[in-house]
């Protein structure tokens, strides 16, 4: 039985989360039906669960995929800023965010890819990539068989951390996409009385270095969860942890599953794209190192990523080729990449701020009517209240 429909492809993509399947989409969209793109992941990218939020703001969406109601949960309207105390900051802006259903809404791009002629195989595992002066070549697992497929380039797109890249030779330096991992859980839960449209962000030494959150989900479900800083050490384990968050706060809520998983925070400066090797998405830490949002960010990635590849597969020569990669975090930057850069440096800082300054600040814009309480005056009160956190976030404010 032959697997794929060659064994040369063009461009393999290795993992169809929004990074790759939003790669996928776009090289067969530029490159026609012809292009020999090959996507690959070792599970259907709707396979259930997502461990994921699932929270987006809806404009930058826009931009990039056209919202469709057919995969989308909800929409979001505010945000409660929740401090240790209880006292609520609340921003408004009606139709922010929306919630995604993510199983459907990767369906639906896969849907997309397949259209614009990509071969698409979802029970493929990647176990190994190598290069010689032919190209690449990848050992892929389909079921129990092994099969060696090459390719001119490869996009590794497959979330956070640095399995497939790691102890390559030729990729030394590389983006690794774990420079700043965070542990995260969460529960589906019922019984949390909640606002649908809200989500709500819980902040203080209760979460060192990260935040609580609640976002709503189908019916009477909420997704109830925190992310940590890497090096915070919450003394009990994560499902512990988030026991006791559900048990102190909201000991009338029903648990119907957890789910934990790795945030990809962490800009630096290392290339991204090496000898016909482009990351994309989580695999090259592009979430936004403070909300923790990945989505857009990966779905972004993977179409810069994508416009290089299909520039590199066409430049005339070795000296091209090499300016081209070199030239994918230039984009990165220019797009997202900066600024995410100023976050990180300004992250450690903010993880500095004591109970009592969230407290104070959240007390303070409490009392504001709501049409008053700007995102940017919610950030401001929150430094204000701790002065010495200003001089830390200088790269940030700049
Ligand atoms: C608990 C949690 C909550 C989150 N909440 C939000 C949120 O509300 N909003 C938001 O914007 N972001 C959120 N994120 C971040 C977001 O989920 C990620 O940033 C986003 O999924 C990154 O997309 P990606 O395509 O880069 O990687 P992924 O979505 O991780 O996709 C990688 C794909 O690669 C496949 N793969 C891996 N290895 C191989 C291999 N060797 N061979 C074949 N396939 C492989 C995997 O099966 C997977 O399908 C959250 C993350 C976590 C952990």
């Amino acid at each position: 039985m032959t697997i794929f429909r060659s064994n040369l492809y063009n461009v393999v993509v290795c993992g169809a989360g929004p990074a790759g399947l939003m790669a996928a989409y776009q090289l067969g969209k530029l490159a026609g039906n012809d292009g020999r793109v090959l996507l690959l992941d070792k599970k259907e990218p709707w396979k259930e669960p997502i461990f994921c939020a699932e929270a987006v703001s809806t404009h930058r969406l826009n931009e990039l995929w056209p919202i469709d109601e057919s995969w989308v949960r909800g929409s979001i309207s505010g945000i409660y800023f929740t401090s240790p105390k209880g006292y609520k900051a609340e921003f408004y802006s009606k139709d922010c965010g929306r919630l995604l259903d993510r199983s459907k809404f990767h369906h639906a791009i896969a849907d997309a890819c397949v259209e614009a002629g990509v071969e698409c195989r979802y029970d493929a595992l990647v176990k190994s990539i190598s290069r010689d002066e032919s190209g690449w070549h990848l050992n892929v697992q389909v079921g129990g068989e092994m099969v060696e497929i090459s390719a001119r380039a490869v996009i590794d797109a497959t979330g956070p951390g640095c399995r497939l890249t790691r102890g390559i030779p030729c990729l030394e330096g590389i983006e690794s996409g774990d420079i700043d991992l965070e542990p995260a859980i969460f529960a589906v839960a019922e019984g949390i009385e909640h606002k649908r449209d809200h989500i709500d962000l819980f902040y203080g030494s209760e979460f060192p270095g990260g935040y609580g959150w609640i976002f709503p989900r189908d019916g009477k479900e909420v997704n109830i969860g925190f992310v940590l800083a890497k090096d915070a050490k919450p003394g009990i384990s994560m499902r512990d942890k988030l026991k006791q968050f559900i048990t102190n706060h909201y000991p009338e809520a029903s648990v119907k599953a957890v789910y934990g998983g790795m945030i990809a925070c962490g800009q630096s400066n290392k290339p991204m794209a090496k000898c016909g090797l482009f990351k994309a998405g989580d695999a090259a830490s592009c979430v936004n190192p403070l909300s923790r949002s990945g989505i857009v960010e990966a779905l972004l990635c993977g179409k810069l990523v994508a416009e290089s590849v299909h520039e590199w597969l066409a430049a005339a020569d070795e000296n091209a080729r090499v300016n081209i990669e070199s030239a994918v975090l230039d984009r990165w930057m220019k797009a997202l990449g900066k600024s995410h850069l100023q976050i990180a440096r300004a992250k450690p800082g903010l993880a500095k701020i004591k109970d009592e300054q969230f407290d104070k600040a959240a007390m303070r814009l409490s009392k504001l009517p709501r049409e008053k309480q700007t995102l940017l005056r919610i950030f401001f009160a929150v430094l204000w209240s701790c002065p010495s956190v200003i001089w830390k976030m200088r790269s940030f404010l700049h």
